[in-house]
């Protein structure tokens, strides 16, 4: 999940506008979040040319949140929907988020796409990575135990119109051919993260190049608003808060 840099309240954007504490309605922040942190949902990273202004923290829950910037980040449809995230209670304290935590460490990205909490974590560090994969399910793939088929559910155990997990096994397989491209020197690091750019997925396309510093490096770049600080010299993953007393992550 790739970590994102927001913007403070009070920020100057390059398109010469300041940031506001509050937007009313919050869909008057689209434009400008999209700005900051670019056009991928914040959680399952699909491009989209139509996400919605995502409410960290349900609307529904805190009314007072509902206009605030600061609950504000990017999701399409499916993370922000009634089977996934949607009004489901969100404590910050115990659950990773890709403004405030590197959540590009937290989660593995492996063969197809397929998304799991990092086994490196500890254990108080697994329960608030699975907290987010509860929170938006990105982990809903067919045959995933976590998911059981139901009367409700017979075919894979959840919405099979949620296909997230289908354009992320795509976006493993077009990394994949372009890999070979590039060891082949036909393609070139900056081609590569152009490719990523225009699909979305940018942890699937880091995770397949991850032995490619110079595709890291332009992926990072080009994905505009990925948290910077999460990366050391060499763009591997670090703690993007190494002074917080318990949870450096
Ligand atoms: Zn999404």
């Amino acid at each position: 999940m790739r970590p994102v840099e927001k913007w403070k309240v009070g920020h100057s954007t390059p398109s010469g506008v300041t940031i506001l504490s509050e937007y009313s309605p919050h869909t008057k922040a689209n434009l400008l979040i999209q700005e900051n942190i670019d056009h991928f949902c914040s959680y399952c990273e699909v491009f989209s040319p139509d996400l919605e202004v995502e409410h960290i923290i349900s609307q529904h829950r805190k009314p007072e949140k509902r206009t605030s910037w600061d609950n504000f980040l990017l999701a399409c449809g499916r993370c922000n929907g009634k089977d996934n995230k949607s009004n489901k209670y969100v404590d910050l304290s115990k659950v990773f988020f890709p403004h405030l935590n590197n959540t590009f460490y937290i989660f593995v990205y492996g063969q197809g796409g397929y998304v799991g909490v990092n086994p490196n974590l500890t254990p108080d560090q697994k329960t608030k990575a699975e907290a987010m994969l509860d929170l938006v399910c990105i982990d809903k793939y067919p045959g995933n135990p976590k998911y059981p088929k139901t009367n409700q559910y017979p075919i894979f155990g959840f919405n099979a119109n949620d296909k997230r997990w289908a354009l992320r096994r795509t976006a493993w397989e077009e990394a994949q051919i372009r890999l070979t491209k590039y060891l082949n020197q036909e393609l070139s690091a900056n081609d590569i993260a152009e490719f990523a750019y225009q699909r979305g997925f940018f942890s699937v396309w880091y995770s397949v190049f991850v032995n490619h510093i110079d595709v890291k490096k332009a992926l990072i770049l080009r994905f505009r608003g990925t948290a910077q600080n999460c990366f050391d010299s060499n763009y591997n993953p670090i703690s993007r808060n190494p002074n917080h007393p318990t949870d450096p992550i």
